[in-house]
C-alpha cells in the first residue's frame, strides 16, 4: 500500500496566484481552516509576471472615469460576449479591492498630488492601470503574501501554530479532485520534489491555476500553465465556456529565437510606443475596424496630441484592443512587410527620452539588454503576437464563482465568462482581486454549511495508479517530451491566431491520436524530482482542453475577438448569443450551445443603439426599442 499524507480542511485552494492567494485570504478571514496549494514555489505565478498594472476607475488620473465607463469599455474589448454581470461587478468593485491592497501594505506608484497613479492601456477609454512602474504583480503577490504571513502571525499568538489556520503548500501538483454524493470531497496530488502522496479532505475547493498556453510553443507563459484547473474542473463534471477565444498578445519578443514569445508589455504603447512596418509606416491607421471608428485618430497628429490631451483627441490606433493590434502585425508580416524574423517594430526610443524610458520601463529595458542586446532607448524593439490568456474558462455563477459542480470554485485566469471573447490588458489583476474574494467568500459559506466527507479509499487508490502509470510503463512509453512538442506543433500550426475549417478538422484528428499517445506516455527514473513524470502527468490535462478550443473554434462560423476564422471573417449577431459550453465524459469532449444572458436594461442603456446595433440581432434590437430586456 503507497504512503499517503492526509490532511483536512475546510477549503483547499489550489494555486498560490493573486486569485488563490486572494481567495484562500478570504477564506481565513472567515474562520475557515484553509490550504494554498500551488505547483510552483510559493511566490512564483504568473501573476508575478504582470507588468503593467491592475484596471479600477478611480478617477485619479481623469475625473471623467467610473465604473460605468470601464464596463463599457471591457464589454467592447470582449465584443459584447462577456457575462454582463461578472464585467458588472469587476468594474464596481475593483477600485475597493485596489485600495484594499494598500490596507495590506502595497504601494502604488503616485500622482503628483499623492494619489495612486493610472496609466493608459489598449481599449480603456481613460488612463486606468494603477501600477508599480512594469512589476505591478511582484508588487501585489509581495502584499499578498505580506497579508498571509501577518494572519498566520495572529494565529501563531492565538494557538502557538503559525499553520494553523492557513497553511501554504508550495511545489505540490494536484492531479485528481473528488467527488462524492454529488459534491466535492477532496483532492489529490504529489510533492514534487519527493514525489510523495499527499491527499485533502475538503468539502470546498477553490480552483485558481492560471491557463493553458503551455500547450503552445510561441507563448508567454511559463511551464505551469498546462489547463489543469481546466481539465481538473471537467474530469468533475463541471463545465467550460468558450475555450475557443485565446489572446494573442501583439507584442512578444521575437528574437533572438530562444526567447521567441516573452512579453514586452503593452504599457510601451501605452506610454507612447509606437509601431511600424519595415518601411518605417505607423501602420496601425490602416486597422481600425468599422466598430472603432468613433473612438480612434485618424493621423498620427491626433493620435500624438492625444497623450497630452486625452479629452479633446481621439486615442492612438496602437491602443485597439490586444486582438486587434494582433491581427494587424499578423497581416503586415504576411504582406511581406515585417522584420527577417518575422516580426514589427515598436518603437519607444524615438518617442520618450532615455531616462523616462528607463524610469517607466525598467524591466523591458533590462529585458532587452540583457536577452537581445538591445538597448531599447536608442533602438526599436522587435515584436510578434505570442499566445498570452485564455478567456474560456470553468463556467461560473457570476456572483459566488461556483462552478456546476457544488463545493467547486474557480477565479482568476482558470474561469470564463468574465472577458467574452477578448480581455482587455489590466483587467485580469483586476478579475483575480474581484473574484478572488468572492471565491474565497463563497467557499467559506459552503464550508460552513456542509461537512467535510470521507474520501473513499477505493478512489484515492485509482488516483494514485493513474498518477504512477506513467512509471510504470518507464522508457518504453511514448516519451513526454515528443508528445508535448508534437502537441505545440499541432496547436500552433491548425489551432493558432488565424483559423479555418480544414485546418481545424485536421488539428482534431490529431489531438485525437495525440489523446490515445498520451494513454501509452511512460517516463524512467523515480518518483524523486522527475520532471519527465510531471511532464507525462501534465499532459492528460492539455491534450483535452486543448481538444475543447479545436472543437469549439471548428463550431463557432464567425470572427470575434480572440477567435479568427479566415472562412468566415464577420462577427455574427446570432453566434453572439451563443456561449459554446464545454464538458468531458472521460473519454471525449462534448459541446452543447448555451444562450449568453440577455444585458439589464440599465446596463445596456449604457451604450448608444447604434453601437449595440453592430453586436445585437434585429430582434433583439426590436425588443430594445420596445423596452424589453
Ligand atoms: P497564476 O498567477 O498563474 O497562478 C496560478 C497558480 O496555480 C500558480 O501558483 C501555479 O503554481 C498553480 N497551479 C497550476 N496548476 C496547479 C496544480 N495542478 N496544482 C497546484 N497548483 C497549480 N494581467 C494584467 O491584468 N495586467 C498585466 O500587466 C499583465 N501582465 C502580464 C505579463 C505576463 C508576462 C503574463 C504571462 C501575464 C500578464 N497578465 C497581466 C495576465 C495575468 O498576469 C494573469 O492572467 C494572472 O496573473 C493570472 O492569475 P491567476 O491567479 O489566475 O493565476
Amino acid at each position: 500500500m503507497t504512503n499517503i499524507e492526509r490532511h483536512a480542511y475546510d477549503v483547499v485552494v489550489i494555486g498560490a496566484g493573486g486569485a488563490g492567494l486572494r481567495a484562500a485570504i478570504e477564506a481565513r478571514l472567515a474562520g475557515m481552516k484553509t490550504a494554498v496549494i500551488s505547483k510552483s514555489l510559493f511566490g512564483k505565478a504568473h501573476t508575478v509576471m504582470a507588468e503593467g498594472g491592475a484596471a479600477a476607475a478611480m478617477g485619479n488620473r481623469n475625473a471623467r472615469d467610473n465604473w460605468m465607463v470601464h464596463f463599457r469599455d471591457t464589454m467592447r474589448g470582449g465584443k459584447f460576449l462577456n457575462n454582463f454581470r461578472m464585467a458588472e461587478l469587476h468594474a464596481k468593485e475593483a477600485p475597493d479591492r485596489i485600495w484594499e491592497l494598500e490596507t495590506y501594505g502595497a504601494l502604488f506608484d503616485r500622482t503628483p498630488d499623492g494619489k495612486i497613479s493610472q496609466r493608459n492601456f489598449g481599449g480603456h477609454e481613460y488612463p486606468r492601470l494603477a501600477h508599480v512602474g512594469d512589476r505591478t504583480g511582484l508588487e501585489l503577490i509581495r502584499t499578498l503574501q505580506q497579508k498571509i504571513v501577518s494572519l498566520q502571525q495572529e494565529d501563531y499568538a492565538e494557538t502557538g501554530d503559525y499553520d494553523s489556520r492557513l497553511r501554504v503548500f508550495a511545489e505540490t501538483t494536484i492531479t485528481e479532485i473528488f467527488v462524492q454524493d454529488g459534491r466535492v470531497a477532496g483532492c489529490f496530488g504529489y510533492y514534487r520534489e519527493s514525489g510523495d502522496f499527499v491527499h485533502f479532505d475538503a468539502p470546498s475547493i477553490v480552483l485558481a491555476t492560471g491557463g493553458v498556453g503551455k500547450s503552445y510553443k510561441v507563448t508567454s507563459n511559463s511551464w505551469e500553465y498546462t489547463g489543469d484547473g481546466h481539465a481538473l474542473a471537467l474530469r468533475t463534471g463541471a463545465t467550460l465556456i468558450n475555450m475557443e477565444f485565446l489572446q494573442f498578445h501583439p507584442t512578444g519578443m521575437v528574437w533572438p529565437p530562444s526567447v521567441k514569445g516573452i512579453l514586452v508589455t503593452e504599457s510601451v504603447r501605452g506610454d507612447g510606443g509606437v509601431l511600424k512596418n519595415t518601411s518605417g509606416k505607423r501602420f496601425m491607421f490602416d486597422y481600425v475596424p468599422d466598430v472603432f471608428r468613433k473612438q480612434y485618430a485618424e493621423t498620427e497628429e491626433e493620435a500624438d496630441r492625444w497623450y497630452d490631451d486625452p479629452d479633446n483627441n481621439r486615442r492612438p490606433p496602437e491602443l485597439l484592443p490586444r486582438d486587434e493590434v494582433a491581427r494587424a502585425i499578423n497581416s503586415e508580416v504576411k504582406e511581406g512587410r515585417g522584420t527577417e524574423a518575422g516580426g514589427v517594430l515598436l518603437d519607444i526610443a524615438s518617442r520618450l527620452p532615455a531616462e523616462q524610458v528607463r524610469k517607466r520601463l525598467p524591466s523591458m529595458y533590462h529585458q532587452f539588454k540583457e536577452l537581445a542586446d538591445v538597448d531599447i532607448t536608442k533602438q526599436p524593439m522587435e515584436v510578434g503576437p505570442t499566445c498570452h490568456y485564455v478567456m474560456g474558462g470553468v463556467e461560473v455563477d457570476a456572483d459566488t464563482a461556483e462552478a456546476a459542480v457544488p463545493g467547486l470554485f474557480a477565479a482568476g485566469e482558470v474561469s470564463g465568462g468574465m472577458h467574452g471573447s477578448n480581455r482587455l490588458g489590466g483587467n485580469s489583476l483586476s478579475d483575480l482581486l474581484v473574484f478572488g474574494k468572492r471565491a474565497g467568500e463563497f467557499a467559506a459559506k459552503f464550508a460552513q454549511a456542509n461537512p467535510r466527507i470521507r474520501v473513499k479509499a477505493g478512489d484515492i487508490e485509482a488516483a494514485v495508479e493513474t498518477a504512477l502509470a506513467p512509471l510504470t510503463r518507464g522508457d518504453a512509453g511514448e516519451n513526454p517530451y515528443t508528445l508535448h512538442a508534437d502537441l505545440q506543433a499541432v496547436m500552433g500550426d491548425l489551432v493558432g491566431i488565424i483559423r479555418r475549417q480544414g485546418e481545424l478538422e485536421e488539428s482534431l484528428t490529431k489531438l485525437a491520436e495525440l489523446k490515445e499517445r498520451v494513454k501509452k506516455v511512460g517516463v524512467g527514473g523515480g518518483r524523486r524530482y522527475n520532471p519527465g513524470w510531471h511532464l507525462a502527468l501534465d499532459l492528460r490535462n492539455m491534450v483535452i482542453v486543448s481538444e475543447c478550443t479545436a472543437k469549439a473554434a471548428l463550431e463557432r462560423e464567425e470572427s470575434r475577438g480572440g477567435h479568427t476564422r479566415e472562412d468566415h471573417p464577420g462577427m455574427s449577431s446570432k453566434w453572439r448569443q451563443v456561449n459554446l459550453v464545454c464538458s468531458y465524459d472521460g473519454e471525449d469532449v462534448h459541446l452543447t450551445h448555451k444562450p449568453v444572458p440577455t444585458m439589464r436594461r440599465e446596463l445596456l442603456e449604457l451604450f448608444e443603439v447604434s453601437e449595440l446595433s453592430k453586436y445585437m440581432t434585429d430582434e433583439e434590437l426590436a425588443e430594445l426599442a420596445e423596452g424589453g430586456a
